[in-house]
Protein backbone atom coordinates (compact mmCIF):
# COMPACT_ATOMS: atom_id res chain seq x y z
CA UNK A 1 0.00 0.00 0.00
CA UNK A 2 1.56 3.37 -1.10
CA UNK A 3 0.59 6.79 -0.51
CA UNK A 4 -0.61 6.69 -4.35
CA UNK A 5 -2.01 3.88 -3.37
CA UNK A 6 -5.57 6.03 -4.98
CA UNK A 7 -4.12 7.14 -7.83
CA UNK A 8 -3.94 3.64 -9.02
CA UNK A 9 -7.59 3.03 -9.47
CA UNK A 10 -7.86 6.81 -10.53
CA UNK A 11 -5.49 10.03 -11.32
CA UNK A 12 -8.86 12.01 -11.63
CA UNK A 13 -8.92 14.83 -9.13
CA UNK A 14 -12.49 15.52 -9.27
CA UNK A 15 -13.54 11.51 -8.75
CA UNK A 16 -11.27 11.28 -5.49
CA UNK A 17 -12.53 14.37 -3.78
CA UNK A 18 -16.06 13.84 -4.29
CA UNK A 19 -15.43 10.32 -2.67
CA UNK A 20 -13.13 11.60 -0.27
CA UNK A 21 -13.07 15.10 0.77
CA UNK A 22 -15.30 17.55 2.97
CA UNK A 23 -15.07 21.12 2.00
CA UNK A 24 -15.75 23.58 4.50
CA UNK A 25 -19.30 25.41 4.48
CA UNK A 26 -20.48 22.94 1.75
CA UNK A 27 -24.00 21.26 0.89
CA UNK A 28 -22.67 18.09 -0.59
CA UNK A 29 -25.91 16.98 -1.60
CA UNK A 30 -26.52 20.08 -3.49
CA UNK A 31 -23.19 21.40 -4.39
CA UNK A 32 -21.80 21.16 -8.00
CA UNK A 33 -18.51 19.69 -8.26
CA UNK A 34 -15.81 21.90 -6.87
CA UNK A 35 -13.66 23.33 -9.58
CA UNK A 36 -10.31 22.06 -9.52
CA UNK A 37 -7.64 25.04 -10.12
CA UNK A 38 -3.99 24.15 -10.94
CA UNK A 39 -2.35 27.10 -10.59
CA UNK A 40 -2.47 31.09 -10.01
CA UNK A 41 -1.39 34.31 -10.83
CA UNK A 42 -1.98 37.97 -9.89
CA UNK A 43 -5.90 38.04 -9.49
CA UNK A 44 -6.53 34.93 -11.22
CA UNK A 45 -7.14 31.27 -10.89
CA UNK A 46 -6.39 28.97 -13.92
CA UNK A 47 -8.68 26.16 -13.51
CA UNK A 48 -7.99 22.22 -14.88
CA UNK A 49 -10.59 22.68 -18.05
CA UNK A 50 -8.73 26.01 -19.00
CA UNK A 51 -10.87 28.43 -17.52
CA UNK A 52 -9.35 31.42 -16.29
CA UNK A 53 -11.26 32.95 -12.45
CA UNK A 54 -11.21 36.47 -11.91
CA UNK A 55 -10.53 36.00 -7.96
CA UNK A 56 -12.92 39.14 -6.55
CA UNK A 57 -13.13 38.02 -3.27
CA UNK A 58 -9.14 37.29 -2.52
CA UNK A 59 -9.97 33.42 -2.28
CA UNK A 60 -12.10 34.36 1.19
CA UNK A 61 -10.05 37.81 1.97
CA UNK A 62 -6.79 36.12 2.56
CA UNK A 63 -4.76 37.05 -0.61
CA UNK A 64 -3.41 39.93 -0.29
CA UNK A 65 -0.94 41.22 -2.95
CA UNK A 66 -1.43 38.69 -5.46
CA UNK A 67 -1.93 35.00 -6.54
CA UNK A 68 1.74 33.58 -5.98
CA UNK A 69 2.94 37.00 -5.61
CA UNK A 70 7.14 35.67 -6.11
CA UNK A 71 8.76 37.50 -3.16
CA UNK A 72 6.53 35.87 -0.73
CA UNK A 73 7.37 32.59 -2.53
CA UNK A 74 10.70 33.28 -2.07
CA UNK A 75 10.74 33.80 1.51
CA UNK A 76 9.33 30.45 2.24
CA UNK A 77 11.21 28.63 -0.12
CA UNK A 78 14.56 30.06 1.09
CA UNK A 79 13.00 29.71 4.95
CA UNK A 80 12.10 26.31 4.57
CA UNK A 81 15.35 25.08 3.28
CA UNK A 82 17.21 26.92 6.71
CA UNK A 83 14.50 26.01 9.43
CA UNK A 84 11.42 25.01 8.84
CA UNK A 85 9.81 24.45 12.48
CA UNK A 86 10.65 24.07 15.66
CA UNK A 87 9.21 24.26 19.65
CA UNK A 88 8.66 27.63 20.32
CA UNK A 89 8.64 26.99 24.40
CA UNK A 90 12.07 27.60 25.61
CA UNK A 91 13.08 28.59 22.03
CA UNK A 92 13.02 31.06 19.54
CA UNK A 93 14.21 32.46 16.40
CA UNK A 94 14.95 35.70 13.77
CA UNK A 95 11.33 35.53 11.94
CA UNK A 96 9.06 35.29 14.90
CA UNK A 97 11.00 38.07 16.61
CA UNK A 98 10.99 40.20 13.70
CA UNK A 99 7.71 39.56 12.75
CA UNK A 100 6.89 40.64 16.18
CA UNK A 101 8.67 43.87 16.28
CA UNK A 102 7.40 44.43 13.09
CA UNK A 103 3.70 44.16 14.08
CA UNK A 104 4.42 46.16 17.73
CA UNK A 105 5.83 48.78 15.04
CA UNK A 106 2.64 49.05 12.16
CA UNK A 107 -0.12 48.94 14.88
CA UNK A 108 -1.49 51.43 16.99
CA UNK A 109 0.17 52.32 20.00
CA UNK A 110 0.49 50.38 22.67
CA UNK A 111 0.31 47.35 21.13
CA UNK A 112 3.39 45.75 21.62
CA UNK A 113 3.63 41.81 22.67
CA UNK A 114 2.62 39.50 20.03
CA UNK A 115 0.98 35.86 20.68
CA UNK A 116 1.00 33.86 17.94
CA UNK A 117 -1.50 30.91 16.59
CA UNK A 118 -2.82 29.11 13.34
CA UNK A 119 -6.07 31.38 12.59
CA UNK A 120 -8.01 33.70 13.00
CA UNK A 121 -10.11 31.82 15.12
CA UNK A 122 -7.14 30.67 17.49
CA UNK A 123 -6.53 34.23 17.60
CA UNK A 124 -9.80 34.90 18.97
CA UNK A 125 -9.86 32.50 21.14
CA UNK A 126 -6.60 33.51 22.66
CA UNK A 127 -7.95 36.69 22.66
CA UNK A 128 -11.08 35.78 25.41
CA UNK A 129 -8.44 33.93 27.61
CA UNK A 130 -6.22 36.67 27.76
CA UNK A 131 -8.98 38.57 28.62
CA UNK A 132 -10.80 36.58 30.89
CA UNK A 133 -7.42 35.13 32.85
CA UNK A 134 -5.95 38.68 33.32
CA UNK A 135 -8.90 39.20 35.75
CA UNK A 136 -8.87 36.29 37.32
CA UNK A 137 -5.51 36.85 37.79
CA UNK A 138 -6.08 40.36 39.44
CA UNK A 139 -8.14 38.43 41.65
CA UNK A 140 -10.91 40.23 40.57
CA UNK A 141 -13.03 37.61 38.02
CA UNK A 142 -14.74 39.49 35.49
CA UNK A 143 -16.74 36.90 33.33
CA UNK A 144 -19.22 38.81 30.89
CA UNK A 145 -18.07 39.36 27.57
CA UNK A 146 -19.52 42.36 25.42
CA UNK A 147 -20.29 41.61 21.60
CA UNK A 148 -22.23 42.74 18.63
CA UNK A 149 -25.16 41.96 16.78
CA UNK A 150 -23.99 40.07 13.15
CA UNK A 151 -20.80 39.47 14.16
CA UNK A 152 -18.49 37.11 12.91
CA UNK A 153 -15.09 36.14 15.29
CA UNK A 154 -14.20 31.76 13.82
CA UNK A 155 -15.88 28.80 14.02
CA UNK A 156 -14.50 27.31 17.28
CA UNK A 157 -16.37 27.26 20.34
CA UNK A 158 -15.25 31.03 22.38
CA UNK A 159 -15.21 32.29 18.70
CA UNK A 160 -18.74 31.09 18.05
CA UNK A 161 -20.52 32.50 21.53
CA UNK A 162 -19.24 35.84 21.01
CA UNK A 163 -20.10 35.65 17.27
CA UNK A 164 -24.03 36.59 16.47
CA UNK A 165 -26.34 33.20 17.05
CA UNK A 166 -27.36 32.45 13.50
CA UNK A 167 -27.62 28.94 11.70
CA UNK A 168 -24.62 28.46 11.63
CA UNK A 169 -24.12 27.89 15.24
CA UNK A 170 -27.83 26.55 16.05
CA UNK A 171 -27.13 23.28 16.81
CA UNK A 172 -24.12 24.03 18.89
CA UNK A 173 -26.51 26.58 21.24
CA UNK A 174 -26.59 25.05 24.29
CA UNK A 175 -22.84 24.79 24.32
CA UNK A 176 -22.15 28.39 23.79
CA UNK A 177 -21.64 30.98 26.55
CA UNK A 178 -24.00 33.91 27.25
CA UNK A 179 -22.61 36.74 26.11
CA UNK A 180 -23.32 40.69 26.08
CA UNK A 181 -25.03 41.48 23.06
CA UNK A 182 -25.06 45.54 21.48
CA UNK A 183 -27.54 46.64 18.49
CA UNK A 184 -25.61 46.41 15.14
CA UNK A 185 -23.72 49.80 15.27
CA UNK A 186 -24.28 49.78 10.98
CA UNK A 187 -27.71 50.04 11.45
CA UNK A 188 -28.44 52.49 14.56
CA UNK A 189 -25.72 53.61 15.82
CA UNK A 190 -27.33 55.84 18.70
CA UNK A 191 -28.80 52.39 20.00
CA UNK A 192 -25.22 50.90 20.33
CA UNK A 193 -23.80 53.52 22.74
CA UNK A 194 -26.98 53.43 24.42
CA UNK A 195 -26.94 49.82 25.39
CA UNK A 196 -23.51 49.68 25.92
CA UNK A 197 -24.28 52.82 28.40
CA UNK A 198 -26.93 50.91 30.28
CA UNK A 199 -24.99 47.56 29.98
CA UNK A 200 -21.72 49.38 32.24
CA UNK A 201 -24.43 50.61 34.45
CA UNK A 202 -26.08 47.63 35.03
CA UNK A 203 -23.04 45.06 34.80
CA UNK A 204 -20.05 46.90 34.25
CA UNK A 205 -18.42 45.36 37.25
CA UNK A 206 -18.73 41.95 36.21
CA UNK A 207 -17.62 43.45 31.88
CA UNK A 208 -14.19 41.50 31.13
CA UNK A 209 -13.97 42.98 27.69
CA UNK A 210 -15.75 43.98 24.67
CA UNK A 211 -14.98 42.53 21.48
CA UNK A 212 -15.88 43.96 17.72
CA UNK A 213 -15.13 43.80 14.34
CA UNK A 214 -13.89 47.77 13.67
CA UNK A 215 -15.58 49.56 10.94
CA UNK A 216 -16.68 46.73 8.86
CA UNK A 217 -19.01 43.48 10.06
CA UNK A 218 -17.54 41.17 7.50
CA UNK A 219 -19.54 37.88 7.31
CA UNK A 220 -22.10 39.74 9.09
CA UNK A 221 -22.88 41.16 5.46
CA UNK A 222 -19.82 43.63 4.95
CA UNK A 223 -21.76 46.43 7.11
CA UNK A 224 -19.87 49.04 7.68
CA UNK A 225 -19.76 51.62 10.57
CA UNK A 226 -18.48 54.94 11.72
CA UNK A 227 -15.54 55.91 13.22
CA UNK A 228 -16.53 57.59 15.77
CA UNK A 229 -18.92 55.20 16.96
CA UNK A 230 -15.92 53.25 17.26
CA UNK A 231 -13.95 55.78 19.15
CA UNK A 232 -17.34 56.67 21.36
CA UNK A 233 -17.27 52.48 22.18
CA UNK A 234 -13.44 52.86 22.88
CA UNK A 235 -13.87 55.82 25.30
CA UNK A 236 -16.08 53.98 27.63
CA UNK A 237 -14.04 51.17 27.56
CA UNK A 238 -11.22 52.69 28.52
CA UNK A 239 -13.43 55.05 31.10
CA UNK A 240 -14.66 52.00 32.40
CA UNK A 241 -11.88 49.53 32.75
CA UNK A 242 -13.23 47.21 29.65
CA UNK A 243 -10.45 45.51 27.69
CA UNK A 244 -11.55 46.45 24.34
CA UNK A 245 -10.75 43.61 21.71
CA UNK A 246 -10.50 44.50 18.38
CA UNK A 247 -10.79 41.60 15.80
CA UNK A 248 -8.82 42.52 12.67
CA UNK A 249 -8.78 39.26 11.10
CA UNK A 250 -10.82 40.61 8.01
CA UNK A 251 -9.89 44.37 7.79
CA UNK A 252 -6.09 44.04 8.81
CA UNK A 253 -3.47 44.87 6.57
CA UNK A 254 -4.61 47.60 4.32
CA UNK A 255 -8.31 45.89 3.32
CA UNK A 256 -9.72 49.02 5.04
CA UNK A 257 -7.25 51.84 3.05
CA UNK A 258 -5.45 52.16 6.41
CA UNK A 259 -3.10 48.98 7.50
CA UNK A 260 -6.04 48.50 10.22
CA UNK A 261 -9.30 49.72 11.19
CA UNK A 262 -8.24 50.78 14.38
CA UNK A 263 -5.53 53.13 13.20
CA UNK A 264 -8.00 54.69 10.42
CA UNK A 265 -10.29 55.34 13.24
CA UNK A 266 -7.53 56.81 15.53
CA UNK A 267 -8.41 54.01 18.31
CA UNK A 268 -5.79 51.72 20.47
CA UNK A 269 -7.73 48.96 21.44
CA UNK A 270 -6.03 46.43 23.95
CA UNK A 271 -5.77 44.01 22.15
CA UNK A 272 -6.02 42.77 18.08
CA UNK A 273 -6.62 39.70 16.40
CA UNK A 274 -5.00 39.29 13.12
CA UNK A 275 -5.25 36.80 10.75
CA UNK A 276 -6.65 35.99 6.87
CA UNK A 277 -4.09 38.44 4.89
CA UNK A 278 -1.28 38.46 7.44
CA UNK A 279 0.97 36.51 5.50
CA UNK A 280 -0.36 37.78 2.37
CA UNK A 281 -2.40 34.84 2.16
CA UNK A 282 0.12 32.12 1.48
CA UNK A 283 0.10 30.08 5.05
CA UNK A 284 -2.10 30.33 7.76
CA UNK A 285 -1.08 32.41 10.99
CA UNK A 286 -3.04 34.09 13.62
CA UNK A 287 -1.69 37.19 16.00
CA UNK A 288 -3.19 38.26 19.32
CA UNK A 289 -1.27 41.37 20.19
CA UNK A 290 -1.92 43.01 23.38
CA UNK A 291 -0.39 46.10 25.42
CA UNK A 292 2.29 45.28 27.52
CA UNK A 293 -0.03 46.21 30.97
CA UNK A 294 -1.93 42.65 29.49
CA UNK A 295 1.09 41.00 29.39
CA UNK A 296 2.06 41.87 32.95
CA UNK A 297 -0.69 40.63 34.47
CA UNK A 298 0.51 37.36 33.90
CA UNK A 299 4.31 37.96 35.40
CA UNK A 300 4.15 36.05 38.75
CA UNK A 301 6.22 33.73 41.00
CA UNK A 302 2.95 32.07 41.41
CA UNK A 303 2.98 29.51 38.32
CA UNK A 304 -0.83 29.46 38.22
CA UNK A 305 -0.79 32.68 36.30
CA UNK A 306 0.73 31.43 33.66
CA UNK A 307 -1.37 31.36 30.09
CA UNK A 308 -1.42 27.94 29.72
CA UNK A 309 -2.71 28.31 25.79
CA UNK A 310 -0.57 27.54 22.83
CA UNK A 311 -0.71 25.67 19.19
CA UNK A 312 2.45 22.54 17.97
CA UNK A 313 2.84 25.17 14.92
CA UNK A 314 3.18 28.88 17.14
CA UNK A 315 5.41 30.73 15.26
CA UNK A 316 6.15 28.33 12.63
CA UNK A 317 9.44 30.05 11.04
CA UNK A 318 8.33 29.12 7.32
CA UNK A 319 5.24 31.22 7.92
CA UNK A 320 7.04 33.82 9.85
CA UNK A 321 9.09 34.76 6.93
CA UNK A 322 5.54 34.71 4.64
CA UNK A 323 4.30 37.72 7.19
CA UNK A 324 7.31 39.56 6.97
CA UNK A 325 7.78 39.28 3.52
CA UNK A 326 3.98 40.57 3.07
CA UNK A 327 4.61 43.01 5.23
CA UNK A 328 7.45 44.84 3.50
CA UNK A 329 5.24 44.77 0.29
CA UNK A 330 2.17 46.31 2.53
CA UNK A 331 4.45 49.06 3.67
CA UNK A 332 5.44 50.23 -0.58
CA UNK A 333 4.47 53.14 -2.05
CA UNK A 334 3.09 51.06 -4.79
CA UNK A 335 0.34 49.20 -2.45
CA UNK A 336 -0.55 52.14 -0.61
CA UNK A 337 -1.39 53.50 -4.31
CA UNK A 338 -2.81 50.05 -5.63
CA UNK A 339 -5.50 50.33 -2.41
CA UNK A 340 -6.33 54.47 -3.42
CA UNK A 341 -6.78 53.19 -6.96
CA UNK A 342 -8.93 50.18 -6.13
CA UNK A 343 -11.22 52.15 -3.43
CA UNK A 344 -11.73 54.97 -6.52
CA UNK A 345 -12.97 52.53 -8.71
CA UNK A 346 -15.43 51.04 -6.51
CA UNK A 347 -16.44 54.13 -5.83
CA UNK A 348 -17.06 54.82 -9.72
CA UNK A 349 -18.55 51.68 -10.26
CA UNK A 350 -20.79 52.03 -7.15
CA UNK A 351 -22.01 55.32 -8.14
CA UNK A 352 -23.11 54.24 -11.52
CA UNK A 353 -24.98 50.72 -9.83
CA UNK A 354 -26.61 52.78 -6.78
CA UNK A 355 -29.55 54.05 -8.63
CA UNK A 356 -30.41 50.59 -10.34
CA UNK A 357 -33.81 49.61 -8.33
CA UNK A 358 -32.21 46.07 -7.40
CA UNK A 359 -29.17 47.47 -5.43
CA UNK A 360 -29.58 48.73 -1.83
CA UNK A 361 -27.30 50.39 0.16
CA UNK A 362 -23.78 50.82 -2.10
CA UNK A 363 -21.08 51.34 0.02
CA UNK A 364 -16.78 51.59 0.00
CA UNK A 365 -14.66 51.45 3.16
CA UNK A 366 -11.07 51.18 1.43
CA UNK A 367 -10.89 48.33 -0.70
CA UNK A 368 -14.05 46.84 0.14
CA UNK A 369 -17.45 47.40 -1.51
CA UNK A 370 -20.54 46.15 -0.66
CA UNK A 371 -24.08 46.36 -1.67
CA UNK A 372 -27.75 44.51 -0.73
CA UNK A 373 -29.34 42.92 -3.74
CA UNK A 374 -33.06 43.82 -3.77
CA UNK A 375 -34.96 40.34 -3.40
CA UNK A 376 -38.31 39.49 -2.92
CA UNK A 377 -37.93 35.62 -1.95
CA UNK A 378 -37.27 35.23 1.93
CA UNK A 379 -36.23 38.33 3.02
CA UNK A 380 -32.96 38.88 3.34
CA UNK A 381 -30.27 36.67 5.49
CA UNK A 382 -27.53 34.28 4.19
CA UNK A 383 -30.11 31.63 3.01
CA UNK A 384 -31.59 34.24 0.34
CA UNK A 385 -31.23 32.42 -2.91
CA UNK A 386 -30.53 35.74 -4.64
CA UNK A 387 -26.32 35.79 -3.67
CA UNK A 388 -26.04 31.96 -5.29
CA UNK A 389 -27.50 33.08 -8.03
CA UNK A 390 -25.20 35.60 -8.60
CA UNK A 391 -21.84 33.47 -7.85
CA UNK A 392 -23.46 30.67 -10.25
CA UNK A 393 -23.83 33.73 -13.03
CA UNK A 394 -20.39 35.25 -12.32
CA UNK A 395 -18.57 32.14 -12.26
CA UNK A 396 -20.02 31.18 -15.99
CA UNK A 397 -18.27 34.49 -16.43
CA UNK A 398 -15.03 33.95 -15.45
CA UNK A 399 -15.72 35.70 -12.03
CA UNK A 400 -15.14 34.70 -8.71
CA UNK A 401 -17.76 36.13 -5.88
CA UNK A 402 -19.22 34.83 -3.01
CA UNK A 403 -22.25 37.22 -1.73
CA UNK A 404 -23.10 36.73 2.07
CA UNK A 405 -26.88 35.89 1.33
CA UNK A 406 -28.14 39.16 -0.45
CA UNK A 407 -25.02 41.23 0.41
CA UNK A 408 -22.75 41.41 -2.68
CA UNK A 409 -19.32 42.70 -2.05
CA UNK A 410 -15.94 42.95 -3.86
CA UNK A 411 -12.87 42.30 -2.02
CA UNK A 412 -10.35 41.84 -4.48
CA UNK A 413 -6.16 41.19 -4.03
CA UNK A 414 -4.22 44.34 -4.16
CA UNK A 415 -3.14 43.79 -8.27
CA UNK A 416 -6.54 43.77 -9.53
CA UNK A 417 -6.03 45.89 -12.17
CA UNK A 418 -9.16 48.63 -13.05
CA UNK A 419 -9.75 46.45 -16.29
CA UNK A 420 -10.33 43.48 -14.04
CA UNK A 421 -12.74 45.26 -11.79
CA UNK A 422 -14.58 46.95 -14.83
CA UNK A 423 -15.05 42.68 -15.63
CA UNK A 424 -15.88 42.27 -12.03
CA UNK A 425 -19.01 45.21 -11.99
CA UNK A 426 -19.68 44.32 -15.83
CA UNK A 427 -20.81 40.81 -14.56
CA UNK A 428 -22.60 42.22 -11.51
CA UNK A 429 -24.43 44.90 -13.78
CA UNK A 430 -25.76 41.86 -16.38
CA UNK A 431 -26.70 40.02 -13.75
CA UNK A 432 -28.94 42.82 -12.68
CA UNK A 433 -30.50 43.69 -16.02
CA UNK A 434 -30.93 39.76 -16.31
CA UNK A 435 -32.92 39.96 -12.49
CA UNK A 436 -34.81 43.11 -13.76
CA UNK A 437 -35.74 41.55 -16.79
CA UNK A 438 -37.19 38.54 -15.25
CA UNK A 439 -39.10 40.05 -12.85
CA UNK A 440 -37.30 38.96 -9.68
C1 LIG B 1 -12.59 34.93 9.07
C2 LIG B 1 -12.73 35.61 10.36
C3 LIG B 1 -12.42 34.96 11.57
C4 LIG B 1 -12.03 33.51 11.62
O1 LIG B 1 -10.82 33.27 10.97
P1 LIG B 1 -10.45 31.78 10.51
O2 LIG B 1 -9.06 31.89 10.04
O3 LIG B 1 -11.41 31.43 9.41
O4 LIG B 1 -10.60 30.90 11.70
C5 LIG B 1 -12.49 35.69 12.75
N1 LIG B 1 -12.86 36.98 12.74
C6 LIG B 1 -13.18 37.63 11.61
C7 LIG B 1 -13.55 39.08 11.68
C8 LIG B 1 -13.13 36.97 10.39
O5 LIG B 1 -13.48 37.63 9.26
Amino acid sequence: MTIDAGLDATNDVGTLDARHVWHPYTQHWQAPAPVEIVRAHGATLHARDGRAILDAISSWWVTLHGHAEPSIAEAIAEQARTLEQVIFAGFTHAPAAELSAALARVLPPGLTRVFLSDDGSTAVEAALKIALQWWHNRGEPRRLVAALEHAYHGDTFGAMSVGARSIFSAPFAPQLFDVARLPDPSEDADATLAAFDALLDARGHELAALIVEPLVLGAGGMRMWREDTLRALADRCRARGVLLIADEVMTGFGRTGALFACGRAGVAPDMICLSKGITGGFLPMGATVVREELFAGFLSDDRTRTLFHGHSYTANPVTCAAALASLRLLESDASTQARARIEAAHRRHLDALGAHPLVRAPRVMGTIAALDLVDARAGGGYLNPVGRELATFALEEGVLLRPLGDACYVLPPFCTTDEELDRVYGVIARFLEGARASGA
